[in-house]
């Protein structure tokens, strides 16, 4: 609610029109839980868009998880924030039309999450891509897929041409797909050939610390240290699966 009512005080900064609609990329909270500021402020009749994936998961026992662990997480600045679930689904392909602005909706199955959707903002050559790749940080994939994301990379690029893209966290680039990519790679593919020699997770684990993809981008990424033992251990896993 908090981080909503924000984003709202900013937006009127660069513009007196109203929000005329909401997409949430994805179900995780930092992604929803804003829903409540636009609909206070511009009324509930302002269709909340999202993946059919994201609006179950919203409207289940996801929705209120993450309401309580944004809570716990700030120490209640977010206290009062109510779940809204988006109000409309939408599936890959879908084109909304808002005056002389066209957003085109790519979805290509798994890859931060089962629900992601991206928003091309056709006339400005941008993309917002939701969490599907980060600068700066690394991603949560606890129920996302490395190769999946490598194939959604290369299917956005190949439909979208080349973008601004605006990640859900982090600063927006042309280059974005192709620097996160590279980093998830080098965990991947270390991963791939871990499996594939028959090597066990923790050597796989210490190959991905000296692979150089990852190497690059280690001291720039928040959260490093303490989250690429559990994504390295992510990317064995599916590594296994995909190796059957
Ligand atoms: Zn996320």
């Amino acid at each position: 609610l908090q981080i909503g009512e924000m984003a709202i005080r900013m937006m009127k900064k660069v513009s007196p029109l109203p929000v005329i609609a909401i997409f949430n990329s994805h179900y995780h909270g930092d992604h929803f839980l804003g829903n409540q500021a636009f609909v206070e402020a511009y009324g509930n009749q302002v269709p909340i868009y999202a993946h059919p994936y994201s609006l179950e998961q919203i409207k289940g026992i996801e929705g209120n998880t993450w309401r309580n662990l944004m809570e716990r997480w700030t120490n209640q600045a977010t206290a009062g924030t109510k779940v809204m679930p988006p109000t409309h689904t939408v599936k890959h392909g879908d084109v909304f039309n808002f005056g002389d602005v066209q957003i085109k909706v790519h979805h290509y199955g798994v890859a931060h999450t089962p629900g992601d959707i991206c928003l091309e903002v056709v006339q400005d050559k941008v993309t917002y891509v939701g969490d599907i790749a980060m600068d700066g940080r690394i991603a949560n994939i606890d129920d996302g897929s490395y190769v999946g994301t490598f194939k959604t990379y290369e299917e956005l690029s190949k439909a979208a041409g080349e973008q601004l893209w605006i990640p859900g966290h982090g600063t927006p680039k042309k280059t974005l797909l192709k620097e996160y990519g590279e980093f998830m790679a080098g965990i991947y593919e270390t991963c791939v050939k871990a499996v594939k020699e028959g090597l066990d997770p923790s050597t796989a684990k210490a190959m991905v610390l000296k692979d150089p993809r990852v190497k690059k981008y280690a001291k720039a990424t928040k959260g490093f240290e303490n989250n690429i033992g559990k994504y390295t251990s992510l990317a064995y896993l599916e590594a296994e699966k995909e190796a059957f």
